[in-house]
């Protein structure tokens, strides 16, 4: 943000002097359009979001592909893009407080869609280690991944993103009330693409023989907590920051006493910690992304599909 904020003012100065030339604050590029524009915090909901607005409305993507979703430094293109939009949606309940100040400040006038708000929320464990052991290093900036405190990655969880996709089919319908039946119908249509999904990822984690294993950072209690699996550690509880040698230790016990098969790093974090933990350990590192976005995780359900590959070719 420090970096950016200058020119970040510098191009809310311009987009607010050019509404008031023109007398529009949501036309974006200066040209008049009547086309609905949306915009949206991380990758997953985004493509939810598509999905539902088909052809009917733009919307446009904030975080970019590779990026932890729990930072984010706007540039003045994203200041322009939010500045034109009438729907923001974002995750809420503590994920992407940046979204939540840029159409604070850009685009006031907004409709807001917190998806996180939607549906029922867990709790971050009090404990990323083992059952009893207690969190180690918490920095005192991190509200995220704090205990106690809401688990914002609820994405995760298919059930969860249909309950989503309904309120973005009826929210859609409200801001741009000629096209509310193709959004609806829409809405319905991917339902049940994830109610396959939902169903098909309900099987074959059921038929796993390992139903533990270890996240690099706390992203996948809403997965784990849909399909009865278990998550005996989290790597990084705190994205970025990286783990002493007594939480390795820690760590290293429980893929020890549980015989964890491997373990997972994240694209969008660096995966030294990961490496590390799982060379001393002699077990294959591989892959989970909870945020996607790239070849072979470019929509919602591919994302999902590449995690669930990822689990199965060890959990089995
Ligand atoms: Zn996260």
């Amino acid at each position: 943000m420090r970096r950016n904020a200058l020119l970040w003012l510098l191009a809310l100065a311009l987009v607010s002097y050019w509404a008031t030339i023109t007398g529009c604050g949501g036309c974006g590029k200066g040209k008049t359009s009547d086309r609905t524009k949306v915009a949206v915090s991380i990758f997953p909901i985004y493509d939810l979001v598509r999905q539902v607005a088909g052809p009917d409305a733009d919307v446009e993507l904030l975080l970019p592909p590779g990026h932890s979703e729990h930072t984010f430094d706007p540039t003045p293109k994203d200041v322009e893009e939010v500045a034109a939009c009438k729907l923001a949606v974002m995750v809420g309940v503590g994920l992407d407080p940046w979204m939540e100040k840029l159409v604070k400040d850009a685009a006031p006038n907004a409709r807001v869609l917190k998806v996180g708000e939607r549906v029922p929320t867990l709790t971050v464990k009090d404990d990323p280690v083992g059952d009893e052991a207690a969190h180690r290093t918490i920095p005192e900036d991190d509200h995220d991944h704090d205990k106690g405190v809401t688990d914002p990655h609820v994405w995760m969880d298919p059930a969860r993103a249909r309950v989503m996709v309904k309120a973005i089919g009826d929210e859609l319908g409200r801001v741009d009330v000629a096209h509310a039946n193709e959004y609806r119908q829409r809405a319905t249509e991917l339902d049940g693409k994830l109610e396959t999904l939902d169903k098909e990822i309900e099987q074959r984690t059921a038929a796993w023989k390992t139903k533990g294993f270890i996240t690099f950072h706390g992203s996948f209690n809403y997965f784990a907590d849909r399909y009865k699996l278990q998550i005996l550690a989290v790597i990084e509880p705190f994205p970025g920051s990286t783990p002493t040698g007594e939480y390795i230790q820690e760590v290293l016990k429980v893929v020890a006493d549980k015989k964890v098969p491997a373990l997972f790093s994240e694209p969008q974090l660096d995966p030294r910690p990961a490496q590390t933990i799982a060379d001393a350990a002699k077990i294959p590192l591989g892959k989970l992304d909870p945020v996607g976005g790239t070849e072979g995780t470019d929509s919602y359900e591919k994302l999902i599909r590449y995690n669930v590959d990822s689990l199965e070719k060890y959990l089995k």
